[in-house]
């Protein structure tokens, strides 16, 4: 691994993760785990890579987890006991905060001092956590949101719950403490300047990546043959957490819509959803399964638990399209995934989609989420093998460009400007 001169005078030598909520050791996919957990993953192994050692922070869920963990060479996670040994609500986090904060403080206090040189939390919980232990350090303290409550609640899903006014405020808190913020891509920049009222200065954006090793193009037929798909079936395919705000039930209306068209796909078309319930969407587990009865496609839709490993690039490589219908996404690493699988994919015009979707090129975008426009899509993109090959082709270009290295040298450059800004700061301070 080459380093820049630049980057590697300026690299920390151990960086402190706050990850409250979920932990990178879960199976993404399901309940609070998802892309953040993929996210803190590839970044921290990359850091690793460069001689960066980090140290991921959880909640303790279960008396069997050890204290510290080895997730790969130089990365451990640190399971903070932090009320009981379960997985609680997101709602209860709030309440164990202080317990989490102060299991963060003891394991450092046994340490030399200075042992940490910087903070990067995720999601508003952790951040609350990151800005006390700032404070104390005297470090810098990088946040990344990954999803925002004003953002999420202006693009509910219809009946869908709102996010609560606690969480706006800890965010908002977060915003205004935080050495340096970044986000996924500069739509979310501007989101957060706007609503938040953050310091354009103290903004990166840094773009997610995909792990193009393993998210490579592959035998469509023998994919098929591992779920027992026929191989000539038309497959569309959602992967991700079941909830309102993704929106699966999107593509399950298209799907008989496409039906409807023409009845005859009746006897191809296979739809294929990996996931498990999460969020709002755990409160009516079975509900989409309910759809697909409701509208008579139960037959052809399958539902697959959380897949891991190269069950995933599989579920990718059977598909003819992916379709990502969320109603908000701040990037959607599905959408990279599939794509650096060499499936098109057809996505809602939301959030981080139009940057992780080269439109007519790597796939569709759909401003909509109507079951007319989202058919009339999918049946552009699976139904017409010309323009397959062509979205095929440019889905794998596209995702090349996105590779976690990239993501994480954008990082270390962010955690040298909030280093350098919280040096000055200090020195503002000291004179
Ligand atoms: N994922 C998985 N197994 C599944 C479905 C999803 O491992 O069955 C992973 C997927 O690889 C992706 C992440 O879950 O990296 C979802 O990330 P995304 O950004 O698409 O959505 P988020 O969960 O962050 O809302």
């Amino acid at each position: 691994m080459t380093i820049s001169w630049y980057r590697a005078a300026t690299l920390p030598r151990r960086v402190a993760v706050l990850s409250v909520h979920t932990s990178p050791l879960e199976q993404p996919g399901t309940g609070d785990a998802g892309g953040m957990n993929v996210y803190i993953t590839q970044t921290a192994v990359e850091m690793a890579r460069r001689g960066v050692s980090v140290e991921v922070f959880t909640r303790a869920t279960s008396s069997d987890q050890p204290p510290i963990a080895e997730l790969a060479p130089g990365v451990l996670v640190r399971h903070i006991p932090a009320g009981p040994f379960e997985p609680l609500e997101r709602g209860e986090l709030p309440a164990q905060l202080c317990a989490f904060t102060s299991g963060v403080l003891r394991t450092e206090a046994f340490h030399e001092p200075g042992y940490y040189d910087l903070i990067h939390s995720h999601y508003w919980l952790s951040g609350q956590v990151g800005w006390l232990a700032r404070d104390r350090w005297g470090v810098p303290l990088v946040h990344t949101a990954h999803t925002w409550a004003k953002v999420k609640n202006a693009a509910l899903a219809d009946g869908d719950s709102p996010e609560p006014r606690t969480r706006v405020i800890g965010e908002e808190q977060v915003v205004a403490e935080a050495d340096r913020l970044v986000v996924n891509t500069d739509v979310e920049a501007s989101q957060l300047i706007d609503l938040y009222d953050a310091d354009p200065d103290a903004v990166s954006t840094v773009s997610p990546g995909v792990d193009l090793e393993r998210f490579r193009p592959g035998s469509r037929e023998r994919a098929r043959d591992v779920f027992g798909l026929p191989r000539d079936a038309v497959v569309l395919a959602f992967a991700g957490r079941i909830q309102p705000l993704k929106a699966p039930d999107v593509l399950l209306r298209a799907a008989a819509e496409l039906l409807h068209r023409d009845p005859t796909l009746r006897e191809r078309l296979v739809v294929l959803v990996a996931g498990g319930p999460s969020g709002t969407g755990l409160e009516q587990p079975q509900a989409l399964k309910e759809l697909a009865d409701t509208l008579g496609i139960a037959d052809l839709t399958r539902f697959l638990p959380p897949q891991a490993g190269d069950a995933l690039v599989d579920v990718y490589r059977a598909a003819d399209v992916v379709a990502v219908p969320s109603y908000n996404e701040s990037f959607g690493l599905v959408a990279l995934e599939a794509q650096a699988c060499g499936t098109p994919v057809v996505a809602a015009e939301v959030g981080g989609l139009p940057v992780a979707v080269n439109h007519g090129l790597s796939g569709l975008l759909v401003p909509s989420h109507r079951a007319q426009d989202w058919a009339g899509a999918l049946e552009e993109v699976a139904l017409n093998p010309g323009r397959h090959a062509e979205l095929s082709r440019g889905a794998l270009s596209h995702a090349s460009r996105f590779a976690w290295q990239r993501s994480t040298d954008a990082l270390l450059d962010a955690y040298a400007e909030a280093t350098s800004a919280f040096q000055q700061a200090a020195l503002g301070v000291a004179v």
